[in-house]
């Protein structure tokens, strides 16, 4: 935390709240589909890219890095998925067992996962 300048934390945290709003507040599905998976990768790439500017040496462990920020996506864009009468964003924790119904409103997933 010492060597993230005051301005990039606040900055950072805005995102991550505006981000959470739209994808985990709101209910606007369609923006939902439209978006997410590309927000994930914005803020993967944007992460990435800050941690380093900040610390160039870092950039020795580009490819680690890449290759989990790509692994973590692809494991969140699976496990989540939003109801089409609601809108809520529903995450499946339980992987032998995901959930066919929404837990807000009680309407069939089209697409549990
Ligand atoms: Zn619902």
């Amino acid at each position: 935390m010492a060597g993230i300048p005051v301005p990039v934390f606040v900055v950072g945290a805005l995102i991550g709240f505006v981000w959470m709003d739209a994808f985990y507040f709101s209910n606007d599905v369609a923006f939902k589909r439209k978006y997410f998976r590309a927000s994930l990768i914005a803020m993967d790439c944007l992460l990435i890219g800050l941690a380093i500017v900040l610390n160039p040496g870092l950039a020795v462990f580009l490819p680690f890095a890449v290759l989990f920020a790509a692994l973590s996506t692809a494991w969140t864009i699976w496990v989540t998925t939003f109801c089409d009468s609601c809108g809520r964003t529903i995450v499946h924790h339980q992987l032998l067992d995901p959930l066919l119904f929404c837990a807000s409103c009680g309407a069939r997933l089209t697409r549990p996962r």
